[in-house]
């Protein structure tokens, strides 16, 4: 067993519109853009950061937002739903917003003893917000009030045919099954940053999923830093993974490798963090370029949508 990995680092999913993508984040669930930049294999794409303040570790949803994309196919194989953490007593507040909105998919109930109410992001990406005791992080105050503003993710939950090697993982990268309720497990790590959870649910009859719009890309797990990284990297090849090598991704350094049941998981650093490029209060403005697209601007300034929020 590993004990490097703190819980979830940020969670990349695929979308249809930036300007929809950034106006539901921004605006609809308050999150602060962290960063603007694009696709490392795609520099026409945007890659959208959105997160607490500093984009903490454990708070940063991403996108992909490829322009047009078809909406994908939920099934097996796949993060299933993504949760985020607010303070007890927040969901009448969202419960309106969402439903003023005209939000789809809202739907309160509770999951091991917490109140939750599940929503759907612009291309029916499947969320819900988890009412937490307990949890100490702060959210981003810039649209919604502290009371009740978003303080990272609460948990990712997974949906496999056949769930016993990803236990295995999951039980090998530091996870301790904590409950079980309707044929879901839950997965927890301790000493983690707060996004702690991760649920596994098995559902062997249905068909595999396919990626699109609204569908997760991958899910990141933190580690503090790249000495801590290279260990994991090597435990899990150790025990048979097929890791990539150390990638640099400028806000923290990356390896990836495919789980047992499908989910393309992902180990990223707590550092450098997002803001070694703008300062604090700026995150997230200007237009952030990897250095080898950095010829490219002008061009892709032209190309990519503006964002207003
Ligand atoms: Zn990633």
């Amino acid at each position: 067993m590993i004990q490097e990995i703190k819980g979830l680092h940020h969670v990349t999913s695929l979308a249809s519109d930036a300007v929809e993508n950034n106006a539901f984040f921004a605006n609809v669930l308050g999150l602060r853009r962290v960063k603007k930049t694009v696709n490392f294999d795609a520099p026409d794409v945007y890659h959208l950061y959105y997160g607490d303040a500093a984009g903490t570790p454990g708070s940063v949803m991403t996108y992909f937002p490829f322009v047009g994309l078809n909406r994908g196919r939920a099934g097996t194989g796949e993060v299933s739903m993504t949760r985020f953490s607010v303070p007890p007593g927040a969901i009448g507040f969202w419960k309106e917003r969402f439903s003023t909105l005209g939000l789809q998919g809202l739907k309160e109930d509770r999951l091991f003893g917490e109140n939750r109410l599940c929503f759907h992001g612009p291309d029916g990406d499947p969320f819900a917000l988890v009412e937490s005791a307990g949890d100490e992080r702060t959210g981003w105050t810039g649209n919604v009030r502290n009371d009740v503003a978003i303080r990272g993710f609460h948990s990712a939950s997974m949906r496999l045919r056949d769930d016993g090697r990803t236990n295995e993982l999951l039980t090998f990268m530091g996870y301790q099954q904590s409950d079980e309720a309707d044929g879901v497990k839950r997965f927890q790590i301790a000493g983690g940053n707060g996004a702690d959870i991760i649920d596994v649910e098995t559902a062997p009859g249905s068909t595999n999923s396919e990626q699109g719009s609204g569908s997760v890309h991958h899910i990141a797990f933190a580690v503090e830093n790249r000495a801590a990284q290279l260990e994991v990297r090597q435990a899990l090849m150790d025990t048979g993974y097929q890791v990539t090598p150390v990638i640099d991704r400028d806000y923290f350094w990356a390896i990836y490798f495919r789980t047992p049941g499908g989910v393309l998981f992902e180990i990223a650093t707590n550092e450098p963090g997002f803001d070694r490029d703008e300062d604090t209060a700026h995150l997230g403005e200007a237009l952030k370029l990897p250095t080898q697209y950095e010829h490219l601007r002008a061009r892709l300034e032209q190309h990519l949508q503006p964002l207003v929020a």
